[in-house]
């Protein structure tokens, strides 16, 4: 499996070079670059024996069918989907997203060999990180049938509507609706994916079942004191807006560090977005704008530690009669993966000989979408150095040889009880 491995990384790498900008990958829902990844990958399926096309939101799909399909049980019939997206942050690295497209298709390589006796759909995501819409997840909402179809009008950066990027990549927006998939014709899902974390890393391990997507509650929290002059406002008559944020971001470092270290393991939160009023050298700041990202697989744990670092806020800034206000911009839920489809995937890795390590997912990803219609489950390698979305962002090769050896104990496993 070793040169298959190397294979996958090699054309992670070529399809890297697909770009919109020369020197550096930035794949945007459907750029010009984004044709040149689907005709190579079309080549590649149909080497494969798939049946290739594209839907109306720009998913490359592939279905590989088994020989002597009349024979089949009823579960047989249904379709193992596998997949991951195509698009790409701007700057990016090699591997997200890309990575579990190319894996997907040497693990019908695999099915080919082992005669696996299931339909498998590959689906290439045209669109997962939302760069250009502002909107995430337009691949997998098409192939759910949840996608909204007033998101057509939204404009991008150069003020191009959605129907009309479309319709310029020789797609008929109207037929989006077409791309959703009969949940009665799935089996379930699996998206192979770098894990974008330090976890496996630090832990010396390969890969990582998932077994929870993690949700996510932003906040927005203004901190309102009184602008004035630098020079004439004694320090014990002033309200300085930027001191109380700046005692209440550390407090919440320290709080949620020491409660991901104890009760809460996994809990994080990040204050990263600062906008200070009037933001000058010799003026105390008057109004102070920032973000809280709070994340955990918990939902109540997460609900409640929301509510207890705004009134940690709320303590800070009485005590330097400043005000606070706040406002939840998002509020997301965990979403779990499939029990069984995640077990079995699990029994997988150990029967490939690894450690079945579970790990809840930080990031978003397609299978998060997915995961409302049918089974979803994914498969976690490790990221060196836990780098992603950066040009460094790397792969072993170990690590894509073991996802590859799952793969075989996977579609084993599968066949020898749906045959
Ligand atoms: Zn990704």
């Amino acid at each position: 499996m070793r040169d298959r491995a190397q294979r996958a990384i090699a054309e992670c790498k070529l399809i890297a070079g697909f770009t919109e900008e020369p020197g550096r990958t930035t794949r945007r829902f459907l750029t010009p670059p984004v044709r040149d990844v689907h005709a190579h990958l079309r080549d590649r399926m149909e080497a494969l024996g798939m049946t290739v096309g594209v839907d109306a939101i720009g998913n490359l799909r592939g279905l590989w069918q088994p020989e002597g399909t009349d024979r089949m049980s009823e579960t047989a019939r249904k379709r193992l989907i596998l997949g991951s997206h195509i698009d790409t942050v701007p700057n990016a690295g090699a591997y997200d997203g890309v990575l579990g497209v190319v894996l997907a298709l040497e693990w019908v390589q695999i099915a080919r060999e082992i005669a696996f006796p299931m339909p498998i759909e590959v689906i290439a995501f045209s669109e997962e990180e939302g760069v250009r819409y502002g909107v995430p997840f337009l691949g997998s909402r098409a192939v759910t049938g949840i996608f909204v179809e007033k998101m057509l009008a939204d404009e991008d950066a150069e003020g191009i509507r959605m129907e009309d990027a479309i319709r310029a990549f020789g797609l008929d927006p109207a037929k989006i609706g077409e791309a959703a998939i009969d949940p009665a014709e799935v089996y379930g899902f699996v998206e192979m994916h770098i894990e974008q974390g330090p976890v496996l890393e630090a832990e010396n391990l390969q890969l990582a079942v998932v077994d929870a997507i993690v949700g996510q509650t932003r906040l927005g929290l203004r901190f309102i004191g009184q602008a004035n002059h630098a020079g004439t406002t004694p320090m014990h008559l002033r309200r300085d807006a930027l001191a109380a944020a700046a005692e209440w971001i550390t407090s919440v470092e320290s709080a949620v560090r020491d409660a991901a270290a104890g009760d809460e393991p996994g809990l994080v939160a990040t204050v990263g977005k600062i906008e200070l009023k009037p933001n000058a050298g010799n003026v105390i700041p008057g109004t102070v704008d920032l973000s809280l990202d709070l994340r955990h697989d918990s939902n109540y744990a997460r609900s409640q530690w929301a509510n207890h670092l705004l009134a940690d806020a709320r303590r800070i800034a009485h005590q330097r009669g400043v005000e606070v206000e706040s406002v939840v911009k998002m509020s997301e839920r965990t979403t779990e993966m499939d029990r069984h489809l995640t077990a079995r995937l699990a029994s997988a890795v150990e029967d490939a000989g690894f450690p079945p390590k579970r790990l809840p997912s930080g990031a978003g990803h397609d299978a998060m979408v997915m995961a409302a219609r049918w089974p979803a489950t994914m498969l976690f390698l490790r990221s060196p150095g836990g780098i992603s979305h950066h040009p460094d962002e790397a792969v072993r090769e170990e690590d894509v040889e073991a996802a590859l050896l799952v793969g075989r104990k996977f579609m084993e496993q599968l066949a020898a009880e749906v045959r």
